[in-house]
Parts: structure tokens; C-alpha cells; sequence
């Protein structure tokens, strides 16, 4: 399973670096075979080895040039960072992009081979107007992105979730997911008020393939127990298929 930390504008770089320590030093001595992502801010973004994949929330696509505020490839070069989150909900509602400039930085990271975590989901009058409504505008978030793409990880994420505390139900997660199973067969992750509280089950539902956690993965003891549900989950299915 995956289980990524988007930890937004929080976190300094020693901040990020003390946090990446004790969930490095957690999985190892749990034996946890998970693939765990951390997308820092990007002035947190550091070298990292180990069993922690390090992320960045954001990058330009560019390799450098004039673009006032913004990081390029180079800047994550430096760092080794590989793997990128596109298309997250703050960046499409907060900052405005656009699916034309989501697909610009797609295709240009998919180019040099990054890892994609691709996030999509609806706000709260998408969904209320039904489900043809809501599938309708969650396809066009598909809209010039390669769901082939080997390297790509796609994530739910409602967009009424995100921070709110609200969740769908189990059901409706699952009910949504196998939907989405039929457009890509990429991981599909669930975002969206995940905590300590709700994780397991989200985590136990056949059709999520791990969890992108943002508030509640801040506390980096909350983030280690979902990395150990994840675990505990998978190593249950081994011994059934035994
Ligand atoms: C997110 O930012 O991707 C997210 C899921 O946030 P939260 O867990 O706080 O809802």
C-alpha cells in the first residue's frame, strides 16, 4: 500500500528533517515494507535515503527560467526528488490552475520520468447534483493526463473533504473508487480528513490501494500508526492467501 503525508505550508526544513527521522527510525524498527511518501514545503525539501520517499507539493514545468516563485526541475535535482503531486485541490481551487497548465506539468515531469501522485475530486454542489453531475466533472480532470502512465499513482480527494473533518462514507468511497478502477489501473489512493480514528477502515476497503493524509499527518506519531495499519493490513492478506 501507499501512504503519503502531504504536510502543505507546514514545517520548517528542521522541522521536516526531525519528522522524517522518526518515521524512518519507526518503519525500521517496525519492519514496515510500505511505500511511504512526505511532500515537505518546498523550502523543506532535503536529500533523504532510506525507506521514505521524499516528494514535492510543487514544481514548475521547467527545468529553471523566469517564473517568480516557483521551483523547477534543477531545484529538485539538487535534491534528488523524483516524485511530484499534481493537481491537489488547493493548487486547483486556492491557486487557480487550470487542467491546460495541470497537463503542462504532467507531461513535462512524466518526460523526466518523475513519480505523478495525480489528485482529483469534486466540491460539495458537484456532488449534490448527483452522480452523473460529479462523474462527468471528474472525468474532465482525466482530460490529457496518461492514465497509462507507469509511473503515476492517482488520488481521490473530495474536495469538501480536504481539512473539513467531513468524509464519505465507507460505502461511497468504495462505490466511487470502483468507478475510477475502470479509468486507469494506476494505485488509487483515498484523501480527504483521514485520521487516526478512520484510517484502518478506509485502508481495509478493497478498492483503496493506500491513503494521502494531510492535517492529521502533521503529528508524525499519527502518521507512523497509519504506515503500521497499512502494514498490518497487508501482512493479514498474505497469511489468508497462505
Ligand atoms: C490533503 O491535503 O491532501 C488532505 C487530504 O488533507 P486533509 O487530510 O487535511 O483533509
Amino acid at each position: 500500500m501507499i501512504i503519503a503525508a502531504n504536510l502543505k505550508t507546514n514545517l520548517t526544513r528542521k522541522q521536516t528533517s526531525e519528522y522524517v527521522d522518526e518515521l524512518e527510525d519507526f518503519l525500521n524498527k517496525n519492519k514496515i515494507s510500505q511505500e511511504i511518501l512526505v511532500f515537505p514545503a518546498p523550502s523543506s525539501l532535503n536529500t533523504h535515503s532510506g525507506k521514505v520517499t521524499i516528494g514535492t507539493q510543487n514544481a514548475y514545468a521547467a527545468a529553471n527560467g523566469a517564473f517568480t516563485g516557483e521551483i523547477g526541475q534543477d531545484h529538485l535535482d539538487e535534491f534528488c526528488v523524483k516524485t511530484i503531486l499534481i493537481g491537489h485541490s488547493e493548487r486547483r481551487h486556492v491557486l487557480g490552475e487550470t487542467q491546460e497548465e495541470l497537463v503542462k506539468k504532467f507531461n513535462y515531469y512524466k518526460e523526466q520520468g518523475f513519480k505523478i501522485v495525480y489528485c482529483i475530486g469534486e466540491p460539495l454542489e458537484v456532488r449534490e447534483a448527483g452522480n452523473e453531475t460529479m462523474m462527468k466533472y471528474i472525468s474532465a480532470q482525466y482530460e490529457g493526463i496518461d492514465t497509462d502512465y507507469k509511473n503515476l499513482i492517482i488520488a481521490y480527494e473530495p474536495v469538501w473533504a480536504i481539512g473539513t473533518g467531513l468524509t464519505p462514507t465507507l460505502q461511497e468511497i468504495e462505490t466511487i473508487h470502483k468507478e475510477l478502477k475502470k479509468k486507469s489501473s494506476a494505485p488509487l489512493l483515498y484523501g480527504g480528513s483521514v485520521k487516526i480514528t478512520n484510517a484502518n477502515d478506509v485502508l481495509a476497503l478493497k478498492s483503496v490501494d493506500g491513503i494521502l493524509v494531510g492535517s492529521a499527518a502533521l503529528n508524525v506519531k499519527n502518521f507512523c500508526s497509519m504506515c503500521e495499519y497499512a502494514q498490518n493490513i497487508e501482512n493479514k492478506k498474505i497469511k489468508e492467501n497462505i
